[in-house]
């Protein structure tokens, strides 16, 4: 009895795939460091498929049919690179191993080097949806040569989520790193997401004097229309939740510090490295990161300046209307701003990343799955040189048709001391790229007079530098 897959690594998302494959019909080999969890898995879940548990690293790999799939599910970063390394003198040419942890991509091309120069297939898999998706349909985004995804793709496509019209919720991404890449990807969007939620939160609490249950219900109402997405909804579900041992809203009993695992982080480590704005997942990361600042916090707590201000019933409704204009507008830049960051890497690692492509495979099973995911990926499949989202005419009616709710929410905020990070620098962004003249233009003037940097001209080619400390006259920098 070969297994036609295997996965070792067995905590929740390892579980919880190697039950997915097995509920699907496949005879799944599952190994753990820690031989207890094989025991419990096949002791728990027996019942639901085909298991063949493996005690040790060769018995694992004896149990596969050829050439063998083997998943990894092991904590990131180091415990992959021992994993590989038990495994890899185990395994023959024309192999597969796909790593499904939370790697960042660089480690995954250099994994991928190292395993084909042993003939071994390395794929680097993202898989998003927590463990509720492990189990039920993940987003599944691989990268890797395109043999192995030819060979894992019945499978992957099997237990992978479905998108509203039945397409699985996976593709080959592109080689090496591109299916970690777009994960880490995927993850800066979600920081840009929540925190955009949490503003908008944050403005209906404190401007228009909302509720949290009250709120709950401004989110349900969004919901149904373009913002419907697993975020927002999620986000009902908490601010409508009863705090059982006081009484009081849930969200008010829960400390305001968010803490992260470091996916946002990297992501805006690695825009800053491509030289790509993603001004709204650095500021959800910054975010996050000042809520943990205790001390700071604590040391400007009395700082001057407003905080707030009650609605009356009916400018309250259409603040809150205005809200949610600025919300998507904010939104589609963010997201707009994820994808000029997929076509840089893309073009800096040769990856032909199809962005429409990526658009299909978050429109389930991830967590930033929304049917707005269904029209990102229809303005890039009409136009798959889209320079940005923002281009696409029917994004950018909707951007601009929001555009003064947008500015006069910001401008509220500010007025009334509630900080809106995301709202604005989303803002920023957006007139930023609108506007035919930046200052730019003076910035680079300085730079040439205190360092000589030189500077274009507008009106004809070349380089140019002021001597600034003699007649400033321009001489030619060309050499
Ligand atoms: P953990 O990240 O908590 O990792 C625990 C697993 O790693 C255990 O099976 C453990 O074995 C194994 N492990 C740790 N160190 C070693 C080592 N040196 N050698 C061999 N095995 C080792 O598990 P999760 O299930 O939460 O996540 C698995 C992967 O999936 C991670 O890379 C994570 O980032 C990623 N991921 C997690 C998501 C989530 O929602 N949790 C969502 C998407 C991706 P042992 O039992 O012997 O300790």
């Amino acid at each position: 009895n070969q297994a036609q897959i295997g996965v070792t690594g067995l905590a929740v998302m390892g579980r919880n795939l190697a039950r997915n494959l097995a509920r699907h019909g496949y005879t799944v080999a599952v190994h753990n460091r820690t031989a207890a969890r094989t025991r419990a898995l096949v002791e728990e879940f027996g019942h639901e498929g085909d298991f063949v548990p493996a005690g040790t690293a060769e018995e694992f790999v004896a149990a596969l049919e050829r050439p063998r799939r083997l998943v990894i599910m092991v904590k990131a970063g180091g415990p992959t690179d021992a994993v590989i390394e038990e495994f890899a003198p185990l395994l023959d040419e024309g192999d597969i191993v796909v790593d499904g942890g939370n790697a960042h991509f660089a480690d995954t091309r250099r994994r991928e080097r190292a395993l084909r120069e042993r003939g071994i297939h390395f794929v680097g898999a993202g898989v998003s949806g927590g463990e509720e998706g492990a189990l039920n349909g993940p987003s599944i985004m691989p990268g890797g040569p395109v043999e192995a995804w030819e060979a894992l793709r019945p499978l992957l496509e099997d237990i992978a989520a479905k998108a509203a019209d039945g397409t699985p919720c996976t593709a080959h991404i592109g080689p090496d790193g591109a299916g970690h890449f777009v994960k880490m990807v995927h993850n800066g969007i979600e920081y840009a997401d929540m925190q955009l939620i949490a503003e908008a939160y944050d403005l209906l609490r404190t401007v228009a004097g909302y509720e949290p249950a009250r709120i709950a219900e401004v989110f349900r109402t969004w919901s149904t229309g373009r913002l419907d997405s697993y975020l927002v909804g999620i986000t009902a579900e908490v601010l409508a939740h009863t705090d059982a041992a006081t009484g009081r809203p849930f969200v008010d009993v829960v400390a305001d510090a968010a803490e992260q695992k470091g996916t946002g982080r990297w992501t805006v480590q690695t825009a800053l490295d491509l030289g790509v704005p993603v001004s709204g997942i650095a500021e959800a990361v910054f975010a996050r990161s000042l809520s943990g600042h205790t001390g700071l916090r604590e040391a400007a707590a009395g700082l001057p300046g407003p905080r707030g201000r009650a609605l009356d019933e009916g400018e309250a409704a259409r603040f809150a209307d205005r809200v949610e204009q600025a919300l998507y507008a904010s939104k589609v830049v963010s997201y707009a701003q994820g994808w000029n960051m997929v076509r840089a890497a893309s073009e800096e690692y040769g990856w032909d990343v199809d962005p429409g492509a990526v658009a299909a495979v978050w429109r389930g099973g991830c967590i930033i799955r929304a049917a707005f995911l269904d029209r990102v990926r229809a303005a890039f499949a009409a136009d798959p040189a889209l320079p940005t989202l923002l281009a696409d005419p029917g994004f950018a009616e909707e951007v601009g048709g929001a555009q003064q709710a947008w500015r006069e929410t910001v401008a509220e905020a500010v007025r009334h001391g509630v900080p809106v990070p995301g709202f604005s620098a989303a803002l920023a962004s957006y007139d930023a790229l609108r506007a035919g003249r930046l200052p730019a233009s003076l910035v680079q003037a300085q730079r040439d007079y205190f360092g000589a940097h030189t500077y274009r001209r507008t009106d004809r080619a070349g380089s140019y530098h002021t001597l600034w400390g003699g007649d400033r006259s321009e001489v030619s920098a060309d050499i």
